[in-house]
């Protein structure tokens, strides 16, 4: 059997601290190794796996499309761009979209259009405001978006006009804001930087200083959009709507694709200054469209919120079992689960053995971003196996 963690090691980039798996297969929540062993997939291509693997809402979508016609360019029209479009702009609160291939991409273009209204209603002010312990994505200035060090400390200099100020903290906006500022940048819910939780009122808080300053207000649901958290989008949960937002990971169950959103007054760009080869592009809306449609369509946001409850009762009741557990916490299939010290590592390991992939967060913490589609028997076999795997770990 070809050795492919050996040629990884050879040929590939060594950024990723892999987990030694290689994944040839997958099926609804299920993905199989290439030693033949099948796992329970809690990981889901980090929030991507939507319907699960291969849904065969999206295989077909796609296998239909690529025989239809994969790609032209946005010089014409093509259907699928359009009737995503539609069907997101139908559902959300926002009037305009733009499709990308990825979320960094999306977040660009979103800073892109909040500078240039900036540009044309608030005397050129530039400035986005984005919070420590955030996560918005690997390009340079996404880089300098995201407040967190460790992405940013190997490349300066950093692109200019990104203010980092704390999460879940109004007074730290509102002393931040300047006439420079032209946007706040926040996920609903911090994903990557630890699961973290604003308090109820701090969105509503930034939506009404945003307006107070006609600043706009742009939310990351690249991670807590398209039903990962019990509705369809974050924003919902909170009572305040953004003026842009984008999307990404989970919105074409793992087929590439990004989105800027926008309302009608935001929506400021004129021909020729956004653009992208491949974004928006027939195959990937297909499997977009195909995602969104089945997510409504089948109430998935609703079933999410009973089932990511489910799940959080049942690590509460695991809790008085194993002392070393100190935080539960997550919405929907967002779930976070953080320990006194750094079992991560080893803990993660002994789920893979026992046949669960789980996401490490931190080194004292783990994430479980299932597929949206598991039910209460997902939840139950996930609990069984982490049960033993940290019986394993304590001996
Ligand atoms: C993953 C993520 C991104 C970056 O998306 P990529 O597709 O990896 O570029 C941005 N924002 C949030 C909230 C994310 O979770």
């Amino acid at each position: 059997m070809t050795n492919w963690q050996e040629i990884e090691k050879k040929y590939y980039m060594n950024t990723f601290e892999r987990v030694p798996l290689t994944i040839v297969k997958g099926k609804g929540p299920y993905v199989w190794g290439d030693e033949g062993k099948q796992y329970l997939d809690f990981v889901g291509g980090w929030a991507v796996t939507t319907l699960g693997h291969c849904h065969p809402a999206v295989t077909r979508a796609l296998t239909e499309q690529a025989n239809l016609l994969i790609q032209t360019s946005n010089q014409f029209y093509t259907v699928p761009q359009l009737q995503l479009a539609q069907l997101l702009v139908e559902n959300s609160c926002l009037d305009r979209v733009f499709f990308g291939n990825s979320g960094a991409e999306a977040n660009e273009g979103a800073v892109k259009l909040a500078r240039r209204y900036g540009q044309l209603n608030l005397k050129g002010a530039y400035e986005v405001m984005s919070t420590f312990s955030s996560f918005h994505g690997r390009t340079l200035a996404m880089v300098a978006a995201t407040g967190q060090p460790k992405f940013q400390q190997s490349y300066p200099p950093l692109p200019t006009g990104f203010v980092n100020v704390e999460f879940n903290n109004i007074e730290a906006i509102k002393s931040a804001t300047t006439e420079r500022t032209c946007a706040v940048m926040l996920e609903p819910i911090q994903g990557e930087g630890g699961v973290n939780f604003p308090d109820e009122g701090y969105l509503p808080a930034v939506r009404k200083w945003c307006d107070q300053k006609g600043i706009l207000l742009i939310l990351d649901e690249i991670q807590t959009g398209v039903g990962r958290t019990g509705t369809l989008f974050a924003y919902e949960q909170y009572g305040v709507e953004p003026d842009i937002m984008t999307l990404a990971k989970g919105l074409a169950s793992g087929v590439p694709i990004g989105a800027i959103l926008a309302k009608e007054k935001a929506s400021v760009f004129a021909p020729g200054e956004h653009g992208s080869t491949f974004g928006g592009n027939p195959l990937a809306c297909a499997a977009g469209y195909a995602t969104v449609k089945f997510v409504i369509d089948n109430n998935i946001a609703g079933r999410v919120k009973e089932v990511g409850q489910y799940l959080i009762d049942g690590l509460e009741k695991m809790k008085p079992k194993f002392p070393s557990i100190t935080d539960i916490r997550g919405r929907g299939l967002l779930v976070a689960l953080e320990f006194n010290s750094d079992i991560a590592p080893a803990l993660l390991t002994a789920c893979l053995e026992r046949g669960l992939l789980v996401n490490q967060l931190k080194p004292n913490t783990l994430r479980f971003i299932p597929p949206l589609i598991i039910g209460k028997k997902e939840v139950d076999e996930a609990l069984g196996i982490l049960d033993e795997a940290l019986v394993s770990i304590a001996k």
